[in-house]
């Protein structure tokens, strides 16, 4: 199953742990496996606190220092290689243990669509597994 995210900046941290967790409700799991993933080149999932928004500020400033814009091969073909390079070190993809139909994350943790290159229409993709 999937859904779409609309993003509203270039660089944007969103959390879609409701989005996601409204999917895995829908798989009768006792004991299973949620992966979720965004099939795009300059967007990426992590998980992070969901509570405080200047945790995400942190991270995408975090970002931004160590990767610039505007210095890479790249940005010939369409001005966004630092978006490239931030969306393959965070990652397409999480694996999330679920029991009972619930995701098993923290109480500080959020799932988080990070978005590299918006404003852009973002796809993700839920699939569950049982595990035992
Ligand atoms: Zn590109």
């Amino acid at each position: 199953m999937q859904f779409v995210i609309k993003t509203s900046e270039r660089e944007q941290v969103l959390d879609i742990t409701r989005e996601v967790q409204a999917i895995v409700s829908r798989y009768s799991l006792k004991e299973g496996l949620a992966n979720v993933f965004v099939p795009h080149a300059t967007a990426a999932l992590t998980i992070n606190e969901n509570s405080d928004s200047k945790v995400s500020g942190d991270f995408l400033n975090y970002l931004k220092n160590q990767i610039p814009k505007g210095k890479w091969l790249h940005d010939e073909v369409d001005g966004n290689g630092d978006s490239h390079v931030k969306a393959a070190l965070i990652g397409p993809s999480l694996s999330i243990p679920v029991q009972n139909n619930r995701l098993m994350l923290g109480r500080w943790q959020g799932i988080m669509l990070c978005e590299f290159d918006g404003p852009k229409d973002r796809t993700v993709i839920v699939n569950c597994v049982k595990t035992l």
